[in-house]
């Protein structure tokens, strides 16, 4: 076995959102823009490839697959510099959405190709397998399910089960009804759900359209729905530690935190 034996190991590799920052006042939480790593059995899923990417590993039992939410840059960005990709004889699979069109490498291809990017993926030294998503999918003996989320260009919010644990991740995620009944669905009975928190109810007001949310939806959720941990994602570029962590005291839940970068939860 890869991981401890009936674990599902989850991993915060990036949590930033909209820009990757480097300030010292953001470290505790964490700079990189959105990856996180799940790893059951053999088998890797990477949900998003922001800057994070780069503090994952390259070696595993099995090619990892990097499910990719929506193609905003700060979820794309961290596949140029991903060291996999340059290992001979390595493969790895990314998702792009199905809804983005037939040929799934074009949308890639469009960041990472010159005048914006010195080369295009499939020119690395791997093996780079760019593949539509769609919904469900299996890879060994997880089931991945998706629904559309609410986001300017679309998104999709993902549920990723493994025996009897699942994983919600709904970053870059509007309040809106039809997508919030959808969320409440995916979100039952879930072990973690990863809920977008960019911004504080009172700066959502400035923000409508935006396609972020605050800690006070995701106390809704936790009404309307049984989840054991609820885990804050996609902060901020400009908030500090000092602001986030006055929020979770003020939150006071032992069962919501906002995500550190390079923090491990076995479930
Ligand atoms: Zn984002
Ligand atoms: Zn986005």
């Amino acid at each position: 076995m890869f991981t401890e034996k009936g674990c599902l190991r989850f991993k915060v590799l990036g949590t930033r959102g909209s820009m990757a920052v480097t300030r010292k006042d953001q470290q505790f939480f964490g700079g990189n823009t959105s990856c996180y790593m799940i790893q059951a059995g053999e088998e890797t899923v990477f949900f998003d490839a922001g800057s994070g990417l780069l503090n994952a590993p390259v070696d595993f039992p099995r090619p990892p697959h990097i499910l990719l939410s929506h193609l905003h840059l700060d979820h794309v960005l961290g596949l140029g510099m991903y060291s996999r990709l340059s290992l001979k004889d390595r493969e790895t699979l990314i998702y792009v959405p199905a809804g983005y069109g037939k040929d799934p490498a074009r949308f890639l291809s469009g960041i990472f190709s010159p005048p914006y990017w010195p080369v295009s993926l499939d020119s690395y030294s791997g093996t780079v397998r760019i593949l539509p998503l769609t919904f469900p999918l299996r890879i060994g003996d997880l089931l991945i399910e998706g629904v559309p989320g609410c986001h300017p260009g679309g998104n999709f919010i993902f549920r990723l089960s493994w025996q009897d644990r699942h994983i919600v991740y709904a970053s870059d995620y509007e309040y809106e009804t039809a997508s919030f009944l959808r969320l409440i669905k995916m979100s039952d009975g879930a072990d973690l759900v990863l809920l977008d928190s960019q911004y504080a109810a009172s700066e959502l007001e400035q923000r409508t359209g935006f396609g972020h949310s605050s800690p006070e939806l995701g106390l809704k959720l936790m009404e309307r729905c049984e989840i054991a941990h609820l885990l804050l994602v996609h902060h901020d570029p400009q908030r500090t530690d000092e602001q986030l962590l006055a929020w979770e005291a003020e939150i006071a839940r032992k069962d919501i935190h906002f995500a550190r970068e390079g923090e491990e939860i076995l479930l």
